[in-house]
C-alpha cells in the first residue's frame, strides 16, 4: 500500500467535473485539493490561493525557469496552468492523498510520471450539446470563449480511454454516488 496517492480528474469544461471534486471534498475522506497555478485572471468571487494561485504570465513563466511545476499546459491560446510540486509535498506532508482538477494532457501526464499511485479519472458529459447548454447557463464567459472551450473539448472526448475509469455524468447524483464508492475503494487499495 503506498501512502502517496493522487486522484487526477480530467475532462472538457462543462462535463461536470469540478462539482464532483467539490463533492469529494465535502466526504470525511482523506483528500486534499491541488491548487494550480494559473496565468489568467480571476473570474467572479475567485480568490487567490484559494480556486487557484493567480500569477503574471511573467509570473508563470518563471516558475517554469524555476522548474516548480510537475506538469504545465497552454490550455487556451496564452493561458497557461501547471500543478506545482510544492503542492503535492504540502498535502502530503499534511497526510491527505491530492485531488486534482486539470486538463486531459496534464492528466495523462500525472498518470504518466506517478502511473502505480494515481487513479486517473475521465468526466464525459452526456453530450457536446449538453456541454453547451451547460457552458452557456454558467454565463461567466465571452461567446469567443464560450466556442474555444467547446472546440477544445470536441477533442478532449477521443482521449478518454487512456484514463484507468470514465464517469458518465448523465445524472450527478447518480455520479456521485458512484465517484464516492470509487475514490474510497482506490483509497483503500
Ligand atoms: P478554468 O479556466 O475553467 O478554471 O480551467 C480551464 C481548464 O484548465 C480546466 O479544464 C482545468 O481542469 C484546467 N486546469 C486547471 N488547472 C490545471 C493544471 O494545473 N494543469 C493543467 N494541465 N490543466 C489545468
Amino acid at each position: 500500500m503506498n501512502s502517496e496517492k493522487l486522484i487526477v480528474f480530467s475532462a472538457p469544461s462543462g462535463s461536470g467535473k469540478t462539482t464532483l471534486v467539490n463533492h469529494l471534498l465535502e466526504q470525511s475522506l482523506p483528500l486534499g485539493f491541488s491548487i494550480s497555478a494559473t496565468s489568467r485572471a480571476p473570474r467572479g468571487k475567485e480568490k487567490d490561493g484559494v480556486e487557484y494561485h493567480f500569477l503574471s504570465p511573467e509570473g508563470f513563466k518563471e516558475k517554469i525557469r524555476e522548474n516548480a511545476f510537475v506538469e504545465y499546459e497552454e490550455v487556451y491560446e496564452n493561458t497557461f496552468y501547471g500543478t506545482l510540486t510544492s503542492e503535492l509535498k504540502r498535502l502530503w506532508k499534511e497526510g491527505k492523498q491530492v485531488l486534482f482538477d486539470i486538463d486531459v494532457k496534464g492528466g495523462l501526464t500525472i498518470k504518466k510520471k506517478y502511473p502505480k499511485q494515481t487513479l486517473s479519472i475521465f468526466v464525459q458529459p452526456p453530450s457536446i450539446e449538453e456541454l453547451e447548454n451547460r457552458l452557456r447557463h454558467r454565463a461567466t464567459d465571452s461567446e469567443e470563449k464560450i466556442n474555444e472551450r467547446i472546440g477544445k473539448a470536441k477533442g478532449e472526448l477521443t482521449f478518454s480511454e487512456r484514463f484507468d475509469y470514465c464517469l458518465i455524468n448523465d445524472d450527478l447524483e447518480t455520479a456521485k454516488k458512484e465517484i464516492v464508492q470509487v475514490v474510497s475503494d482506490f483509497l483503500n487499495s
